[in-house]
C-alpha cells in the first residue's frame, strides 16, 4: 500500500497525465503536426552544437575515472571554480567554488535548498501565479507554501498581501524570475521593494527571512530586457539556476545553487546544502555533464533566444489580433492568457476540439487563465492560429 500523502499527490498528476495522454491520442487520429500542443515546457530548440562538441571532447580526452567517478557531493571544484567566474564576469560579483553547488537542475538545487532551511512547520511564501512543483517541494520537507494571490493587471507582486502573509513562521520567500507561467520579469524595482520589505520585517521579527530565486530562464529576456542579479540586493539570497531551458538539457538534470557568504550562517547552509544534496539521494549532480558545462560556459545563446523570440511575437500578436487577453511576456516562453469563460477547464475543453493543448491554470495559483508554452516549432504556431481563430469565433472574440 502506497503512503497516504502520496495518495491526494498521484491524483493531482493525473491532470498533466491527461493532457500527455490526449496529445498522444489527438496526434494518432489527426497526425502529429496537426495538433498544437502547447503544454509542456521542454525546449524544442536544440541544444547548441558546443554541447554535443563538449561531450565528446570530455569523453576522448578527459580521464574517464575523473569523468565517471565519485565527487565532493558539492561537485567538481574546477567546474563550481570556472561557474563562479562566469558569473561574476556578467554579473560583477565576487563569487568563488565554496559558494556554488551543483544540483540535479533546478528541481534537485530547490530541493536541496529546502531541505537545508526547513523545519516543519515553516512557510514559505510565493506570488501567484507560480511553478506548481513549489507546493511540493516545501510540503516534502514539512513546510507549508504561502500564496500571494496574483495581481492580474500586470503580474508583478501584490506587495500589500506579501507584507500581511509574513510572520514569524515565514523562513523563505520563492521567486521566479523570468517567471513561468507569465512571462514577466521583475524589475530592478520590484526587487529592491522586495528587499526593502524583507529587510524591515526581519529586523521586526528578529528572524532570517531567505529569498530563494529560482532562476531557470535567466537569459530568455527579450525587447534588452535584463534580470537583476538579485544576491546584489539582499543578502539573505540563494540563486537556484539550471541549464534546462537556456541550453535545452532539461532530460541531463543540471544546475547549481549559488550561496553567498553574505548569507547569515553562510558557512552552515553551505555545508548543509553539500549534505542535503548527498541524503536527499541525489549524491552530486551528474559527472559528465558538469564536465561539459565547464567547456560551455560562454556559449552564445543569442540563435536560441532569437527562435523563442520569434515564436513570441507570432503567437503574441495571432492571439491578441484574434481577441485574447494576455500581457506580452518578456521572458521565458510561456504566454499567460485570460480565459474567456470564468472556468478556464470549460475553455482548455473547447480548444480541444481544435487540437490545441494548453495547460489551466488553477495549477498554478490563478484560477481563470491559461498556460500556453511556445517552446514549441514555429510552424506549429502559424499553423495553430486558423485554430484559434475558429475557438476565438466560438467565444464570440
Ligand atoms: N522552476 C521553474 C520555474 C520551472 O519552470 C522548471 C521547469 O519547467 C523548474 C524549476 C525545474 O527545472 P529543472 O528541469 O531544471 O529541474
Amino acid at each position: 500500500m502506497i503512503a497516504e500523502s502520496m495518495v491526494a499527490l498521484v491524483k493531482g498528476s493525473s491532470v498533466i497525465r491527461a493532457m500527455f495522454e490526449e496529445g498522444n491520442r489527438l496526434s494518432k487520429i489527426y497526425g502529429r503536426e496537426n495538433v498544437y500542443d502547447f503544454s509542456l515546457g521542454n525546449p524544442n530548440v536544440s541544444a547548441p552544437k558546443e554541447v554535443n562538441e563538449a561531450i565528446l571532447d570530455v569523453i576522448n580526452n578527459e580521464e574517464s575515472t575523473l569523468v565517471h567517478g565519485y565527487m565532493s557531493n558539492a561537485g567538481f571544484e574546477d567546474v563550481r571554480e570556472a561557474i563562479a567566474d562566469s558569473i561574476n564576469k556578467k554579473y560583477d560579483t565576487s563569487f568563488n567554488a565554496s559558494n556554488i553547488i551543483m544540483t540535479v537542475g533546478a528541481a534537485g538545487g530547490l530541493n536541496t535548498i529546502l531541505k537545508t532551511l526547513l523545519n516543519p512547520g515553516d512557510e514559505v511564501i510565493c506570488f501567484a501565479p507560480f511553478f506548481s512543483e513549489y507546493k511540493n517541494y516545501v510540503s516534502n520537507f514539512g513546510g507549508k507554501l504561502v500564496v500571494v494571490p496574483a495581481n492580474t493587471k500586470d503580474f508583478m507582486p501584490n506587495f500589500d498581501e506579501f507584507i500581511r502573509l509574513i510572520n514569524n513562521k515565514t523562513k523563505a520567500v520563492i521567486i521566479n524570475n523570468p517567471n513561468n507561467p507569465t512571462g514577466v520579469i521583475y524589475g530592478e524595482d520590484v526587487i529592491q521593494r522586495l528587499s526593502d520589505i524583507l529587510n524591515s520585517k526581519a529586523k521586526e521579527l528578529s528572524t532570517d527571512i531567505y529569498i530563494i530565486s529560482d532562476e531557470p530562464y535567466r537569459e530568455l529576456a527579450y525587447d534588452g530586457a535584463t534580470v537583476p542579479y538579485i544576491t546584489k540586493y539582499y543578502n539573505n539570497t540563494i540563486v537556484g539556476y539550471s541549464y534546462s531551458k537556456s541550453l535545452s538539457l532539461p532530460g541531463e538534470r543540471i544546475g547549481y545553487l549559488v550561496i553567498p557568504d553574505e548569507l547569515t550562517d553562510s558557512s552552515e547552509v553551505k555545508a548543509a546544502a553539500s549534505v542535503a544534496t548527498r541524503i536527499l539521494g541525489f549524491v552530486n549532480a551528474p559527472s559528465l555533464m558538469q564536465r561539459v558545462i565547464k567547456k560551455t560556459l560562454d556559449v552564445d545563446l543569442s540563435k536560441n533566444i532569437a527562435i523563442y523570440d520569434k515564436n513570441r511575437k507570432a503567437l503574441y500578436e495571432g492571439l491578441t489580433k484574434l481577441g485574447f487577453e494576455c500581457v506580452k511576456p518578456q521572458g521565458a516562453f510561456y504566454l499567460f492568457v485570460k480565459s474567456p469563460v470564468e472556468d478556464e477547464n470549460e475553455f482548455c475543453n473547447s480548444a480541444k476540439k481544435y487540437n490545441i493543448l494548453m495547460v489551466p491554470a488553477t495549477s498554478f495559483g490563478c484560477k481563470g487563465y491559461v498556460r500556453i508554452a511556445y517552446c514549441v516549432s514555429y510552424d506549429t504556431i502559424i499553423n495553430s492560429l486558423p485554430s484559434f481563430e475558429k475557438l476565438a469565433k466560438e467565444y464570440s472574440l
